[in-house]
């Protein structure tokens, strides 16, 4: 959504999302399987990949990965270690936290409270006990390790991402985003590394996400109240999953129940009924006529905030085809949109204005002047996009084979009742119904189909 939106804004995204191929837990469950950390990291790599596509989330531009990384990362760690901030024992190399005066500041929490708050190490090889390992000395001999300074061993977690970042977005990135259980001590370790080497404010915006919670607790794997992606998946589609996650602030935490995801279903829905009406009332074509002038509308007004008035010879062009209160609201929705996207990612208010041109396009749809619809439908379906949606798709049944199969059933429906078979007719009709399949009978057009829940 936040790549999405920045590019439709105009910015040139570089967008990187790293994966960590190796730390104790991947090493761990690897030795327990009997399998390499590659091999198990590659494994789940593969299945989140998939779970992203079925998800309609796009993938980054680079997307490093730690054990590729690991020459960046013993250079940076050299160089904290020349500067003082970090120091070698017993083959571990540490960061010297107490060095760095801004540690804490990312969790707004003091030097003094993290210290009491943290326990005292039994092994006597930090200095102190929140210093945290930059490096990690092997420990076995059939340990995944690589060569170093300070002998074989494998980086710690936190200087993964330092190297990454600097690697391929430089000393200093414009946004970095994760999950809020990151912010301590992963992102404030990060923060540290980076702005100690290099000098420099290592983030200009964080972005973290608030939990997906079931009874107000945390979805997680220790406490056995999780759902994957794809048992979600079988349940709902990619634009429900989308839309449940977007009524609420990226920040806040989001309550999981079936019930706001039929509720989420629902809305897609209206939405949905909405881009598939207008598209029988008015026809593909009409639609595609409509979008085309509507783009450059859009384009003109994310770019300089209002229409192109110095060019008269367009908006002319525009008045003629475009009526005038038509254009009016368009714009109106466009602003509001922008404006609620621009403070801080504001999607549930974005999804509003999605509603307001889906029902303003109902009501001209049944007006004196239907054709003028298909700007609506052009307008939202453009807007849905920038928040990741097709409209396009239909909600379930989406494999091929299920819509072919029910263009048959609606195709043998239709031929029985040319033969006045309607006994047949309605039949099948019922029999759908009990499968939660509405047919909808339109004049002069094909009998169209939907779920029902
Ligand atoms: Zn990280």
């Amino acid at each position: 959504m936040v790549s999405r939106y920045l590019r439709f804004k105009g910015y040139d995204v570089t967008y990187v999302r790293n994966i960590t191929d190796v730390d104790d837990k991947i090493i761990n469950r690897a030795r327990e399987n009997n399998v390499t950390p590659k091999e198990l990291a590659t494994t789940y790599y593969k299945e989140f990949q998939k779970a992203m596509d079925a998800l309609n989330v796009l993938p980054p531009d680079i997307e490093p990965k730690a054990t590729e990384t690991i020459e960046d990362m013993i250079k940076i760690i050299k160089k904290l270690e020349e500067k003082g901030f970090a120091y070698e024992s017993e083959g571990d190399v540490y960061f010297r936290v107490t060095k760095f005066k801004k540690y804490g500041r990312l969790g707004k929490q003091s030097l003094d409270d993290l210290q009491s708050g943290a326990r005292v190490e039994a092994s006597g090889k930090k200095e102190n006990p929140l210093d945290f390992a930059l490096w990690k000395a092997v420990k076995t001999e059939d340990e995944i390790s690589w060569d170093s300074p300070w002998g074989k061993g494998r980086p710690g977690w936190h200087i993964e991402c330092s190297a990454m970042s600097e690697k391929y977005l430089g000393e200093q990135i414009d946004i970095h985003a994760g999950g809020q259980d990151l912010i301590f001590p992963h992102h404030e370790n990060e923060k540290a590394q980076s702005e100690a080497a290099f000098d420099k404010d290592f983030v200009n915006f964080w972005m973290h996400n608030g939990f997906v919670t079931t009874n107000k607790e945390k979805m997680s794997k220790s406490l056995g109240n999780f759902l994957t992606i794809n048992d979600l998946l079988e349940k709902y589609d990619a634009n429900t999953i989308r839309f449940f996650i977007l009524t609420n602030h990226y920040r806040m935490p989001v309550e999981f129940s079936d019930e706001s995801l039929k509720a989420a279903r629902n809305g897609v829905k209206r939405l949905r009924n909405a881009y598939e009406d207008i598209k029988n009332t008015v026809g593909e074509e009409k639609m595609e006529e409509a979008g085309k002038l509507i783009i450059p509308i859009i384009d003109e007004i994310v770019k300089t905030g209002q229409l192109p008035f110095h060019e008269i010879d367009t908006m002319q062009e525009l008045e003629e085809k475009i009526p005038a209160d038509m254009m009016n609201l368009k714009i109106k929705n466009i602003k509001i949109f922008i404006n609620a996207m621009d403070d801080d990612f504001n999607t549930s208010k974005a999804l509003s204005v999605l509603f307001d041109i889906a029902s303003v396009g109902q009501k001209i749809r049944v007006s004196e002047h239907p054709e003028n619809c298909a700007f609506c439908v052009a307008l939202l379906l453009k807007l849905s996009s920038v928040l990741g949606f097709d409209l396009t798709k239909s909600e379930t049944l989406n494999d091929d084979l299920s819509s072919q199969l029910m263009e048959l059933v609606i195709s043998i429906r239709q031929k029985s009742r040319e033969e006045k078979n309607w006994a047949m007719s309605d039949f099948i009709r019922d029999e759908l119904g009990k499968l939660n399949i509405v047919l909808k009978d339109q004049k002069d057009k094909p009998t169209i189909w939907s779920l029902q829940d």
